[in-house]
């Protein structure tokens, strides 16, 4: 299961790390101890959510965040040359971040767009899948298609490339009540449930709700209006 600790939550200025709930910071344990110095992550910019080896996670970090970052680094790269009378500053980005970043070159004025994906990136490829998982569900499950989509969900939210992310979305899942489980009973059940799941998330970043009587129409058969057609 996934850990926390308090270097990442400092660091975010999204409500990444508690999706669903107040998150229960400082619970890493020594499996998950972050290996870099405490004091190389201390200024890091917000929003950057650190992995859970400690060095910065680009898949829970935004585009913008990581830029920022990076641009940090490079700056504080070019201010650490030798010939330089300055004091130098201490970094508070890892070295492996600042040394990829004095390779980035500094006229970055659109973004390429064959980049690794940042967590908006990912997410909205992500809902894309399970959203048109859903679509394609049959109007009534077998057991047996219950079971797989089940153990499917529980395997996704396990290994969700952004950690925080999935370890949020598993705690949901498991709500003591089980009020959050997957309903898998048929397609209109699991794209209500999924809506229902995406609409958790929505809330959490501050985002508009979505009316889940459209999940259908927004997944599956295009706008009423045929504005899909
Ligand atoms: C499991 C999971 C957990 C995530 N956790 C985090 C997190 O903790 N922190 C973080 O920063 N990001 C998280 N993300 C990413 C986040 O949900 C968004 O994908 C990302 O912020 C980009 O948002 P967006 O506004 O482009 O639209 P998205 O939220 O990606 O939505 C894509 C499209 O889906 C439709 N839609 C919106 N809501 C619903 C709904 N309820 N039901 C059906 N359709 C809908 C809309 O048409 C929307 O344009 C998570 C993603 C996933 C899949």
């Amino acid at each position: 299961m996934a850990e926390t600790h308090s270097n990442a939550t400092a660091a975010q200025s999204r409500p990444t790390m508690s999706m669903f709930a107040p998150h229960q910071a400082s619970t890493a344990s020594s499996s998950t101890t972050p290996k870099e110095d405490d004091s190389s992550k201390a200024n890091l910019p917000k929003g950057v959510v650190l992995d859970k080896d400690g060095k910065p996670c680009r898949l829970c970090t935004s585009a913008a965040s990581w830029r920022t970052m990076t641009k940090q680094a490079s700056q504080s790269q070019s201010q650490s040359q030798p010939q330089e009378t300055q004091p130098k500053p201490s970094t508070a980005i890892p070295k492996s971040i600042a040394t990829a970043a004095s390779t980035v070159p500094t006229t970055t004025s659109t973004p390429r767009s064959d980049c690794p994906p940042d967590v908006d990136a990912l997410g909205r490829s992500t809902w894309t899948f399970l959203h048109s998982l859903a679509a394609s569900y049959p109007e009534k499950a077998s057991a047996e298609q219950q079971t797989e989509m089940s153990s499917f969900m529980k395997i996704f939210s396990r290994i969700y490339p952004c950690w925080v992310c999935a370890d949020d979305f598993q705690k949901w899942m498991a709500e003591p009540s089980g009020r959050n489980k997957p309903r898998l009973s048929g397609r209109s059940d699991f794209g209500n449930w999924l809506c229902d799941a995406h609409n958790e998330v929505n809330r959490k970043l501050g985002k508009k709700e979505f009316d889940c009587r459209l999940w259908e129409q927004r997944w599956r058969t295009g706008w009423k209006d045929g504005s899909c057609d």
